[in-house]
C-alpha cells in the first residue's frame, strides 16, 4: 500500500519546524523514516503534513559533557555505534544499539526517532531508561525537559505534545570502572526482541555493590526500571543466589502477551535475561575495565 496523500515540508531551521507544527494540526515529523515510512505505507498513520527533519541543522551530534553525553535527536544509530565516545563512556548503549535492526536501518534510523516511536522493545529506549536519560523538547512555548521516567506514557505514547519536537537527549555517565550488560532474546537477527534486560553496577573496595541500575524491556508498553531489585543489590556481594532473587522480581512484573509469546513466557525470559545481565555486569565491574563491545 502507499501512504495517504500528505503535504511535504522541508524546513531548514528548528524555528521553522516548530512554526509548521504550530500551524498544522495533523502533522508528523520525519527523521530516519525506518518506522514512520512503514506506518505511512500501512496507513497506520495518515498525517496531512510531513515535516522533514533531515536538513534541519543542530539536531545531531554526540558531545561528552563530562558527567553526561548530550546526543542530538537526529543522531543516526550508526554514528552512535561507531562513536569512540559512546564506546568508551557509555558501552551499554553501544551494546544495545548493535541489536537494533540491520546496519542498513541503522544508517538512516535515529535515536530520537526510536524514542518518539517508543516501540516497547526498542533497545535505545531501554538504554535511555537504564541510564536515566533526560529528553529535551522544543515547541511553541519554548524548550522543556523531562526525565525518561515521565516521557513514556503508554503503548507507543510519549509526553511529547503534537506541536513539539524532540531535540536532544542527555545521558548521565557512570564511572569508568562500572560493569554493564545488555541481554535480549529475539527469534532472528534483526527482529525486535521478545524481551530484554540491561544492568549497570559499581563495586566498592570491599567488592560489594554500591550502585545499581536494572531495566527490563518488552514486558509492558515502556521499559521499567526494576527499582526493588536495585535496592536488593545495594551493599551485597555479587552472587548467584542474589541474582536469582532479583530475577524473581523481574518474573513477577506484569507482562503482555502477543501473537508470538504468552505473558508467562515473557516473564520467564525476563528472569533469565536479568540474571545473565547481572552476571555479566558483575564480572565487568570486578574487572574494573570497560571491555569494548
Ligand atoms: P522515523 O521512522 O522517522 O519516526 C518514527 C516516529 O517518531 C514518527 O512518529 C516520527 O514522527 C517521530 N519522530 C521522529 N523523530 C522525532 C523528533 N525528533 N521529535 C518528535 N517526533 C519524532 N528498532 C529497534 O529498536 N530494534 C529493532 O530490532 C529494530 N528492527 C528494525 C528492523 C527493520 C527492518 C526496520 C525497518 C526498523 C527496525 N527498527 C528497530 C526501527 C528503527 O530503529 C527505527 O529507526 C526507529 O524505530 C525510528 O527511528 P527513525 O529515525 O527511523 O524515525
Amino acid at each position: 500500500m502507499k501512504p495517504a496523500p500528505f503535504i511535504y515540508h522541508d524546513p531548514r531551521s528548528i524555528e521553522d519546524v516548530v512554526g509548521l507544527l504550530g500551524q498544522h494540526e495533523n502533522a508528523r515529523v520525519l527523521a530516519g523514516g525506518q518506522s514512520l515510512m512503514p506506518m505511512l505505507n500501512f496507513r497506520y498513520v495518515m498525517p496531512d503534513h510531513l515535516i522533514d527533519l533531515n536538513r534541519v541543522p543542530g539536531l545531531s551530534g554526540i558531545a561528552d559533557a563530562g558527567d553526561m553525553l548530550r546526543i542530538g535527536a537526529m543522531t543516526r544509530q550508526r554514528d552512535l555505534e561507531f562513536s569512540d565516545i559512546v564506546a568508551a563512556r557509555c558501552p551499554v548503549l553501544r551494546a544495545a544499539l548493535l541489536k537494533v535492526g540491520h546496519r542498513q536501518t541503522r544508517n538512516r534510523g535515529t535515536i530520537g526517532g526510536s524514542l518518539c516511536h517508543l516501540d516497547p522493545l526498542a533497545e535505545q529506549v531501554a538504554a535511555v531508561a537504564l541510564l536515566g536519560g533526560t529528553l529535551h523538547m522544543r515547541g511553541p512555548g519554548g524548550e522543556r525537559s523531562v526525565p525518561f521516567a515521565e516521557f513514556g506514557l503508554g503503548f507507543m505514547t510519549t509526553a511529547l505534545a503534537p506541536d513539539e519536537v524532540l531535540t536532544a537527549i542527555d545521558l548521565p555517565l557512570w564511572p569508568a570502572n562500572h560493569g554493564w550488560s545488555w541481554q535480549e532474546y529475539a527469534r532472528r537477527h534483526g527482529d525486535f526482541a521478545i524481551a530484554g534486560a540491561g544492568a549497570l553496577l559499581t563495586l566498592n573496595a570491599a567488592g560489594r555493590i554500591d550502585r545499581a541500575a536494572l531495566v527490563i524491556a518488552g514486558l509492558g508498553a515502556v521499559p521499567v526500571r526494576l527499582e526493588a531489585g536495585e535496592r536488593m543489590l545495594l551493599n551485597e556481594a555479587p552472587s548467584e543466589a542474589l541474582f536469582t532473587a532479583i530475577a524473581a522480581e523481574a518474573e513477577a512484573l506484569e507482562a503482555m502477551a502477543d501473537a508470538y509469546v504468552t505473558a508467562e513466557y515473557r516473564q520467564h525470559l525476563a528472569g533469565v535475561l536479568c540474571r545473565r545481565a547481572l552476571r555479566e555486569a558483575a564480572i565487568r565491574a570486578k574487572e574494573g575495565s570497560l571491555a569494548h563491545v
